[in-house]
């Protein structure tokens, strides 16, 4: 995986748009082959960390529908990359004791994907769709009769020689999963019949999934290094997960110690070119460039001036910047607040 690299400086905008960043909660290819990763989702409820709410709603759903002996009702999860919407799949399925099969929207093409994904089904049975947001109008449309009748309506042919065939099919639950909630359409929406927010983390949370992780990897935390690493995981288990794998690498490769100190996950860090904020080089720039502008400076102008994506920054790159105060949108741009100054001054 290309870390940020150390030869690049804070003030090269070119190379870093192909960097993979630590800090950015999206799935990255090696995450969907580590079978460490694998083994530590959580397989039952007590060990999934946090979202209290969350869970009890969807304990009161499965617990209704054992007692009816029918499947749960279609849900949608929808919260940022890398907060448990998949995690939280499959442990539906396995309270549900089914299977859950996984999709995701982009993948679902041509009718005949849904069509088949549908057919392949065995009664009870979960269907997770992620990225729900980006599916197709036909494929969407295949759907609604499919998760309100459990049917599918399906027109063969074409022009005059059309003719309408319907499938039945076995009772399945499909829980959607979606970054973009407004993106979903109302019709779609309208079919869930539960529809469940998934929130950031809180720094204790994510130091005890820290702590559950690192006894899978044979790693030994200090106290502290543990809930320092979770104050820089932007609320978001799949990094803290992968800033604690950055560290035991380095741990292994440079100091050969499974003991991990508070000094050491600062080295660590620093040698991916991550502040004891959690910056990393992105976020500096970024906070660099503004600086440099004492007015509200606009999205586009800023995405222009670092030669990047304004939709990135804007999902990307601010909710940190703005969740640590570092950052205000205001009606006439973005703005540094005295905090955001006196870091990018000072380093503190
Ligand atoms: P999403 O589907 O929302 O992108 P995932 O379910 O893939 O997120 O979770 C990302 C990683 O974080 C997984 O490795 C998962 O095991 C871990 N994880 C997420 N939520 C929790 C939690 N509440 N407790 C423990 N581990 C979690």
């Amino acid at each position: 995986m290309a870390i940020i690299s150390s030869n690049i400086g804070d003030n090269d905008f070119s190379l870093r748009k192909k960097e993979l960043r630590l800090v950015d909660s999206k799935i990255i290819p090696e995450e969907k082959r580590n079978n460490n990763l694998n083994l530590a989702r959580p397989v039952t409820f007590q060990e999934f960390i946090g979202q209290e709410k969350l869970k009890s709603s969807l304990r009161i759903a499965i617990d209704a529908s054992i007692y009816r002996k029918e499947p749960m009702e279609h849900t949608l999860l929808y919260g940022q990359p890398g907060l448990g919407k998949t995690t939280l799949a499959f442990l539906i399925a396995k309270e549900m004791n089914t299977k859950c099969r996984l999709a995701t929207a982009p993948a679902i093409e041509r009718p005949r994907d849904i069509v088949g994904l549908l057919l392949g089904l065995k009664e009870g049975e979960v269907l997770f769709i992620d990225e729900i947001h980006r599916l197709n109008r036909l494929t969407e449309e295949l759907l609604y009769s499919a998760m309100e009748d459990f049917r599918l309506d399906l027109t063969m042919g074409a022009n005059r020689g059309a003719r309408c065939r319907t499938i039945n099919l076995p009772r399945f639950t499909l829980i959607g999963a979606t970054t973009k909630l407004a993106s979903i359409s109302a019709p779609l929406r309208d079919r869930f019949g539960l529809s469940q927010k998934i929130e950031f983390y809180t720094y204790d949370e994510l130091q005890q999934i820290i702590v559950n992780f690192s006894k899978l990897l044979n790693l030994n935390l200090e106290d502290e290094a543990s809930y320092n690493l979770a104050k820089i995981s932007r609320g978001t288990p799949r990094i803290a997960l992968r800033l604690l794998r950055r560290v035991r690498d380095y741990a292994q490769v440079v100091k050969k110690t499974h003991f991990i100190s508070v000094n050491l996950i600062k080295n660590a860090l620093n040698s991916y070119q991550i502040d004891e904020k959690g910056l990393d080089s992105l976020d500096r720039q970024y906070l660099s460039f503004l600086n440099q502008n004492n007015n509200p400076t606009g999205l586009d102008a800023i995405a222009a001036g670092l030669g990047d994506d304004s939709s990135m920054l804007e999902f990307v790159v601010e909710p940190y910047l703005i969740q640590i105060g570092f950052l205000t949108r205001t009606p006439r741009g973005r703005l540094l607040t005295a905090l955001g100054k006196k870091y990018i001054n000072s380093g503190k």
